[in-house]
């Protein structure tokens, strides 16, 4: 896949943004270890790093990428950064 100068340094922060949140898996929050009533926490399901915590019942849908990732989904790049994050 041929990428310009700014696609590349997009997908060079993701794979840190995912390299990090690698590192930092353990530490994560498990929402279904927490009490009633506690805050749910998202995390990207892109790049894995912290996106926000919203009380249990929330309306808003819950979010699935952080904005940078949502940014490269929107550039069909998504799948190019993931691929390369994981070889
Ligand atoms: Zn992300």
């Amino acid at each position: 896949m041929k990428l310009n100068r700014v696609e590349e340094r997009k997908i060079e922060n993701f794979i840190r943004r995912y390299t990090a949140s690698q590192i930092s898996k353990d530490q994560r929050v498990d929402n279904s270890s927490l009490p009633a009533g506690a805050p749910m926490y998202y995390f990207c399901r892109a790049c894995g790093q912290f996106i926000t915590a919203l009380p249990e019942a929330h309306f808003s849908p819950a979010p699935k990428y952080c904005d940078d990732c949502e940014d490269l989904k929107k550039e069909a790049l998504l799948d190019e950064a993931l691929r390369r994050a994981r070889a």
